[in-house]
């Protein structure tokens, strides 16, 4: 007897692609350059998600943590900016659910559920304002653990990979190099040379073997492109997430702003 379609065939969606974006300047969150343009252009081309991790570099706390709470708050975690950036809102809700699947599928590593302290900040709603403007899908944020060095990252990462069969966009989100004390304003879309060195080396490893960006810590322009590793630290998970795939990531948009900050993007299992 010929076999039927299994019922996981029709239920199963496509494996979710999943990004690591440079977020830059919380104004991008406002801005339409084109950066936001490749951004949006991107999630043009990505199934639907059913819900979004947020990897985010403004969550840098001495623990893993996942929101879990059903409507997360908006934090503007930043000051200095115009207050139309303080008045904008991204009400998407919140998914208990997938906080508690993270939990299971990094297990045994612990991640707490944080239900009440954090909520979604820039590093996550910068970028999605422009992924999914509507805020109509749930969202659920995890820190990135400062105690912890590269290897648990990327570690951390690979055992995410589960998620993206069942419907989760992971978007990681830092910037491969983040020195504001080096920023030089009258740089607006260059890089200095230590910057492109770095940003190269990372392209490198990301788009030909991911699991080489668990040593870019001993690159000769590392500490001036990460003198705080927050920034850098969200592109391990995509690095891990790629060699749980047995894949290397593509470039979804590069370029540098201010010198000191490089805006590159990169996106694994995406069709464009
Ligand atoms: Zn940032």
């Amino acid at each position: 007897m010929a076999r039927a379609t299994g019922l996981n065939d029709l239920v199963a969606g496509p494996v979710l692609p999943a990004l690591f974006i440079g977020h830059g300047s919380p104004m991008n969150t406002l801005e339409v350059n084109r950066y936001t343009a490749a951004w949006r252009e991107l999630a043009a081309t990505l199934p639907m998600p059913k819900a979004i991790l947020s990897v985010s570099a403004h969550w840098y706390i001495a623990a893993t943590a996942v929101t879990s709470m059903p409507k997360p708050r908006v934090i503007h975690d930043f000051y200095g900016f115009p207050q139309e950036l303080f008045d904008f809102d991204y009400p998407a809700l919140g998914s208990p659910e997938l906080a508690a699947q993270v939990a299971e599928v990094v297990k045994p590593v612990w991640v707490g559920a944080d239900a009440d302290s954090w909520g979604l900040d820039h590093g996550t709603w910068s970028v999605l304002a422009h992924l999914y403007p509507e805020a109509d899908i749930p969202v659920v944020q995890l820190s990135v653990d400062a105690s912890k060095a590269f290897p648990y990252h990327f570690d951390l990462g690979r055992r995410l990979a589960p998620l993206r069969d069942q419907g989760v966009l992971i978007v990681a989100s830092g910037n491969v190099v983040h020195n504001l004390r080096g920023i030089d304003w009258s740089k607006p879309d260059a890089g200095f040379d230590w910057a492109r060195r770095f940003d190269d080396a990372a392209r490198a490893a990301m788009t030909t073997d991911p699991a080489a960006a668990l040593s870019l810590d001993g690159h000769p322009d590392y500490a001036t492109a990460a003198p705080t590793p927050d920034h850098f630290l969200p592109l391990l998970y995509l690095a891990g997430l790629a060699d749980a795939a047995g894949e290397a990531a593509s470039t979804v948009v590069d370029g540098y702003t201010y010198g000191s900050l490089s805006m590159t993007a990169y996106a694994l299992g995406a069709s464009s």
